[in-house]
């Protein structure tokens, strides 16, 4: 029989198009539950985003399947539908609140870029998020904070170690048949040739749709 697990208390989420997840996110992630003693962190793949819908994007079960693949071996990480399962475009208010219903005793810490959270005052019920998480944003190459209208006491800043990886570059790398092994993890860059991501346009799904 398997030993039942206690409840999370303190979980992270991570919230991405994931297109594909790469070891920027994972490293995002690991430094976060490291540095605030998180028991898990629940990885969450956007249905369309509201600052991507000019842009196709693949469909979801695809970036589900290879979030699910690249965190497979940690058993701190897990991955959610909530997002994907949800229609319509996705609001991080909504991700918070269905994750607070997942874990109704946990503290929730979201986990963001630093590209990521200059954005949170435009995101829909901005004052709304900051009593269902703590925010944490992660240092990002090429990027600088933007913390100036943000409340103070809601949020931390982290540095972690610099990883110059973006999902827009590995898409474009596997464009030009270029690699993207060490990337992403062994098993993401197995999933796209296997599923001609990034090259065959059936993979891909108009965001509205
Ligand atoms: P795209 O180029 O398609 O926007 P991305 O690499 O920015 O992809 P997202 O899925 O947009 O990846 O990012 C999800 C979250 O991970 C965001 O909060 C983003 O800031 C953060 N993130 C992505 N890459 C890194 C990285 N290399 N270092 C730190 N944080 C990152
Ligand atoms: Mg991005």
């Amino acid at each position: 029989m398997i030993a039942a697990t206690p409840a999370p208390t303190r979980v992270g989420i991570m919230g991405g198009t994931f297109d594909p997840i790469h070891h920027g996110h994972l490293v995002a992630a690991s430094e976060v539950a490291d540095e605030f003693g998180l028991d898990e962190v629940v990885f969450v793949p956007t249905g369309a985003q509201p600052f991507k819908l000019d842009r196709d994007v693949t469909l979801a079960e695809h970036r589900y399947l290879m979030a699910v693949i690249a965190t497979a071996s940690n058993p701190r990480f897990t991955v959610s539908r909530a997002d994907i399962d949800r229609s319509g475009v996705t609001f991080t208010i909504d991700t918070l609140r269905d994750l607070h219903a997942v874990y109704p005793d946990a503290e929730l810490f979201f986990i963001t870029g630093a590209d990521a959270l200059g954005q949170i005052l435009q995101w829909k019920d901005a004052d709304a998020l900051w009593d269902l998480a703590h925010f944490v944003g992660v240092t990002r190459p090429g990027h600088h904070f933007d913390t100036d209208d943000l409340p103070k006491g809601e949020y931390s800043l982290q540095e972690i170690p610099a990883m110059a990886i973006s999902s827009t570059d590995c898409r474009e790398r596997v464009q030009a048949d270029k690699p993207v092994w060490y990337l992403v993890p062994d098993g993401v860059v197995q999933y796209i040739g296997k599923h001609g991501l990034y090259k065959d346009p059936s993979s891909y799904q108009h965001p509205t749709e």
